[in-house]
Parts: C-alpha cells; sequence; structure tokens
C-alpha cells in the first residue's frame, strides 16, 4: 500500500508559508530530512557551486515505489503527518509535504529510487514530468536537483553570494548531523569534502568533526535534569569562544530548535568567565514530554516554547555554571607550529571555510610568524585522546588555583610565579580586580548599613535631572550605607560611605556609584545592577599597572584570589592568570626531544 498519503487541504495551508523553497539551503534542508525520514544511516550531499548548478543527496533509506516516487512530487503529499494533532509533536520530523513540489516546480529533479526491488526513475522539470522509467535496484535515493531557479529569475537574484550560500548551508547540515550523530552525514562542494561524520552515535565525535579534535578535546559534558527536564551536552571551556551566537545549539528531543532566553540563558551561564561580547560553543540536548512545548509551526522556522520556561532556565543555568566552577580554567600558552599560514582562502576547504567563518581567537598581533604562533590553550594532560562521550577530564580539584610561588613582577603589571607543573603570569589588575568584584558584590548583594563617617562631608553639585532621579534613590543608597542629603539647589551632601569602600578611593566610588544610581532606569533589575556596579568600582580600586608590589603583597594577592568563586577572569572575562608548561617551555627552546633535561 502507498505510504504517502495526501494531506488535508486546511492543514496543509496552515503548515505552508509558501516560501519552502528560498535558497539552496532550504532545498538542502527539505531533501536532507526527507532522508532521514526515511530512516537513513548514511546521507551524502553532494553541491557544486554551493548548491547553484547542483544539489544532490543520497541515501539509504527506504526508498520509494514508483507509484509513491510519482505522487511524492504531488502538492501536499506527506508521508509523515497524517493529522492535525501530529504537528504539535515534536517528536515527529515531517512538516513538509509540498516541499518537493516546490523544488520540482522552480528546478530540474532527477528521482533514482528504490525500496529494493525494481528502482524508479523520475524525472520533472518546472512541474512537468517528463519520464518515469524503471531503473536499478540499489536500495535508497538519490535526488539531483539542478538549474535551481532557472524559470524563476527574480529569486535568482535574490540568491546571495556562492559563499554566503555555502555557509549557510554548512550551517545547517552541522546542525543536523549534531541532531544525528547516529547518521553518517558527508558534505561535498565542488569534489571538496566539508564535513564527514562517521555515524557512531558519539556527539562528541560530531563535534569534532566540525569544530575539530582541538575543540572536541576543550568541550565538557554536562547532564542536569529535574521533575520536567532532563538535559545533557557539551558545553566549550570558556576560552573556546566566537565572535558568533550561532554556535549555541538547542535540540529538543533530538531535534534542532531555537529558543532566545534559552540561548541568552547559556551564554549568561558564562558570565565573568569570558567577555559578555563572545560566545561558547555549545551543543544542549533537552528532553521532555512533547506536550511542554509549543512548536511554530512553520516549514522554515524551528521557534519554540516552552510551558514551564523558567524551570528550564533555572535548570540550565545551575547545571552550566556547576560545572564551570568545578573546574581548573588556567589557560596554556603553548606554541602550535602552522604548516600552511600563507595558503589562500579557499572556499573549498574546510579549515579555510571555518577561519572566514570566525575571527581566530588568538592573542596574536598584527605580525604574522613565519612558523610558530603563540596561542592560549587549556592546561589539559597530554594523555592519548580518546573519544568517550564524555570529556577528557579535566583536572577536578577542591583548590581550583594549584600552589604558586612568586618569582618577581614584570613590568610592574605581570606576576610571574612558578610550581613544578610550570611558570605562570598572573595580571595583577586583572587578579585584584577579580577580589575587589567579588568583595563588593557580595556587600551590594547583602547590604548591611554599616558605614564609616566622611572625614571631611563629601558635597555634589548635579544637574537637575540627575538630582530627581537621585533623590528618588536616597533609600536605596541609605540601604546600600550612605548618609545623604540634600544640600541647596540641586546639590545632597554625603556624611558616610558604606564600609567596603577601598582606602585611598572612596570620592571615586561615591562618584562612580552616584553616576551609576543616577542613570538606573526605573524597571530594573537589581541583581544586574550590583553586578555591574561591583565590576565598575573593582576597576576603579585596583592595583594600577606599573604598581611594584613585594614578595609577601604577590603571595598576598594569590593567596587570597586562590578563595575566589572564579579565580581565572577579571569581571569583564580577561584573564587573571595564564601558563606556559615545562612541557611547553622546553618545546620553546627546542630542548624536548633534542637533549636530555637532566
Ligand atoms: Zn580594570
Ligand atoms: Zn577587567
Amino acid at each position: 500500500m502507498s505510504k504517502i498519503k495526501v494531506m488535508d487541504e486546511i492543514l496543509a495551508n496552515k503548515i505552508a508559508a509558501g516560501e519552502v523553497v528560498e535558497r539552496c539551503a532550504s532545498v538542502v534542508k527539505e531533501l536532507v530530512e526527507n532522508s532521514i525520514d526515511a530512516g537513513s544511516s548514511e546521507i551524502k550531499i553532494e553541491l557544486k557551486e554551493a548548491g547553484t548548478s547542483l544539489i544532490k543527496v543520497t541515501d539509504d533509506g527506504t526508498g520509494m515505489d514508483k507509484e509513491d516516487a510519482v505522487v511524492a512530487f504531488n502538492r501536499h503529499a506527506t508521508s509523515k503527518i497524517m493529522d492535525e494533532s501530529d504537528l504539535y509533536n515534536i517528536n515527529t520530523l515531517g512538516f513538509r509535504g509540498e516541499a518537493l513540489a516546490s523544488i520540482a516546480s522552480v528546478s530540474n529533479v532527477l528521482l533514482k529510487t528504490s525500496t529494493g526491488d525494481v528502482g524508479t526513475l523520475v524525472n520533472i522539470k518546472g512541474g512537468k514530468l517528463i519520464k518515469v522509467e524503471n531503473t536499478d535496484a540499489r536500495k535508497g535515493t538519490i535526488i539531483e536537483v539542478s538549474e535551481l531557479f532557472y524559470n524563476t529569475p527574480a529569486r535568482l537574484k535574490h540568491m546571495k553570494s556562492l559563499y554566503t550560500e555555502l555557509a549557510s548551508i554548512t550551517e545547517y547540515v552541522n546542525k543536523i548531523a549534531l541532531s544525528h550523530s547516529e547518521i553518517r552525514f558527508t558534505l561535498i562542494n565542488n569534489n571538496n569534502v566539508i564535513l564527514k561524520t562517521d555515524g557512531s552515535n558519539n556527539l562528541l565525535k560530531t563535534i569534532g568533526s566540525i569544530y575539530g579534535v582541538e575543540v572536541a578535546r576543550k568541550m565538557l559534558s554536562i547532564n542536569g535534569e529535574d521533575d520536567d527536564y532532563i538535559i545533557n551536552g557539551f558545553i566549550s571551556l570558556p576560552e573556546v569562544n566566537r565572535a558568533g551566537r550561532n554556535h549555541i545549539i538547542t535540540l529538543v528531543n533530538g531535534r534542532v530548535v531555537r529558543n532566545q532566553e534559552l540561548n541568552k540563558t547559556i551564554n549568561d551561564s558564562y558570565h565573568s568567565y569570558k567577555p559578555d561580547n563572545r560566545y561558547p560553543i555549545v551543543v544542549i540536548n533537552i528532553e521532555l514530554d512533547p506536550s511542554l512545548v509549543d512548536v511554530n509551526i512553520h516549514p522554515t522556522k524551528m521557534d519554540i516554547k516552552f510551558s514551564k520556561l523558567e524551570e528550564l532556565l533555572e535548570l540550565v543555568k545551575k547545571t552550566i555554571t556547576n560545572k564551570l566552577n568545578s573546574q581548573t580554567l588556567i589557560p596554556e600558552v603553548n606554541i602550535i607550529e602552522f604548516s600552511n599560514l600563507d595558503s589562500d582562502v579557499n572556499l573549498n576547504k574546510k579549515e579555510d571555510l571555518e577561519n572566514k567563518f570566525e575571527e581566530k581567537i588568538q592573542f596574536n598581533n598584527s605580525s604574522k610568524p613565519k612558523y610558530e604562533e603563540i596561542t592560549l590553550d587549556f592546561n589539559i594532560q597530554e594523555e592519548k585522546y580518546v573519544y568517550k562521550n564524555e570529556e577528557l577530564k579535566v583536572k577536578e580539584n577542591k583548590e581550583r588555583l594549584p600552589l604558586l610561588y612568586p618569582v618577581g613582577l614584570v613590568h610592574g603589571t605581570y606576576i610571574v610565579c612558578q610550581n613544578e607543573i610550570g611558570m605562570y603570569l598572573i595580571d595583577q589588575h586583572a587578579a585584584k580586580e577579580r577580589l575587589n568584584y567579588e568583595l563588593f558584590k557580595e556587600k551590594l548583594t547583602n547590604p548591611t548599613k554599616e558605614n564609616i563617617p566622611m572625614l571631611l562631608p563629601f558635597t555634589i553639585e548635579l544637574s537637575n535631572n540627575e538630582y530627581i532621579i537621585l533623590k528618588e534613590n536616597f533609600e536605596f543608597l541609605e540601604n546600600m550605607g550612605f548618609e545623604i542629603s540634600e544640600f541647596g539647589i540641586n546639590s545632597i551632601i554625603i556624611k558616610a560611605h558604606p564600609i567596603w569602600l577601598t582606602k585611598g578611593f572612596e570620592d571615586l566610588q561615591i562618584r562612580k556609584i552616584l553616576e551609576l544610581v543616577s542613570s538606573k532606569e526605573k524597571e530594573f533589575d537589581l541583581a544586574k545592577f550590583n553586578d555591574h556596579l561591583a565590576a565598575t568600582l573593582a576597576c576603579k580600586a585596583s592595583i594600577k599597572a606599573n604598581t611594584n608590589l613585594s614578595i609577601n603583597e604577590m603571595e598576598e594577592l594569590i593567596n587570597d584570589l586562590r578563595k575566589c568563586h572564579n579565580p581565572f577572569n577579571c569581571p569583564h572575562g580577561r584573564p587573571t592568570i595564564v601558563t606556559f608548561t615545562k612541557y611547553d617551555l622546553e618545546k620553546m627552546f627546542k630542548r624536548s626531544g633534542f637533549e636530555s633535561l637532566k
């Protein structure tokens, strides 16, 4: 019996906004999802000119019999959705129905398919059936779409550059590969392999195929659950971050979806571990009862609404921060040899494509070294890397910062330390900033009104509108520990200030607090405000560069840093500490492998 039923007309209209086929990427999406529906274990996508001249998808799925192969090109034919209620079931992949018909109406389609018996070949061009005939019986489907938009020149003009087309196809195939680690995917453009996954159902391995083994090595596995949700997946170490946020990938019951709040929460969970304008690489799968979600039923979008969103966000945040808070996160400065630095960017090569996608995440200066480049890397043991469904073990110490012995100070800025593992550099401003930040945040979050009288009462004149806002916030300031009152026209007087302001920086910090309070919005988030205020005050109060510290002062700073919640970053996400391992030092001086080091 035919597997394909013709859908109810109303339902079809509801699904299809008529823009199924917009670009090469949407054609690839339709074809690949058909292959997944057909239960394929291997899907090969071959492109010529980023799909503009050919898109060929080969799978080893169930294939179709002759009847289905022809009906598949009818509008509103689908094998998946049987009634409207199925649409709300996130487990169903088949939103499509008119996709093949739409594609065939604007291109030349050659379909070869077989269920294992007789094969069928169908050729449709511009929506017209050109030929149907028997062909060989290889089980599965091969579909070739060429001359895309040949009869709709207006759409052709809308196509972006080949590079943009290829980039969006690659992005899509990456995501679908991440959501189907059990399927072997190959993506090829002009005979160059862009992606190849092994279908071993190992998510970390798939991440490695997309981002490279180095990134896979720096992924941490996460697991969390509550009554309604189970989450698992991989998050990058904070140092592995990208300029764009599209490497945060969320799956719901194995399917790629989008939810802005979720992405924002994932990124916020890294707050102060990395700069806020850089984004981590995250692949996270959420398992839940399908009745808890509402999917925007549009074939080209996968926006999703969760009915217990707050609960989910809390779980995600808790799971990620707990993981980060248990790691030793000292970036390792190591030496990577680049052999092909000078080769031109070639669209067809995977590495070049990725380099174009991403600015290189390196502390590099403009002059390009010939052979070697110093990059930041993470201190992960040198054990031979084996893919398991867990990250390479990063030491989970109670003491997240190892014992360090200061040796001296460079440029009045960087503390040089050592221990048996290697050499460390600490940025003393960043370190002090971290200490002050955590101190101020604690004081702001749990205000005590404890204060110190000012030696000289402090008066400050404000603009009329600042004055009005500030007057409204007297109570807010008093709770913080200020004694404050009006003092003539548009002026205020401060008689006492919170006890925790930094000695010698009181005036500066008071001005900063007043400035931030007087620019505070009516509707504001106290936690965020306190966080921002703490970071701002911390920067103002911290040792400037070119301040010489004694060895004792350095030791004290390191010991205080060790007690921090996050000793590895300043409140702005810059590193406080980096390390050169002994091995790296040896490599740098070409000692390793050349002579005995005893
Ligand atoms: Zn600063
Ligand atoms: Zn900073």
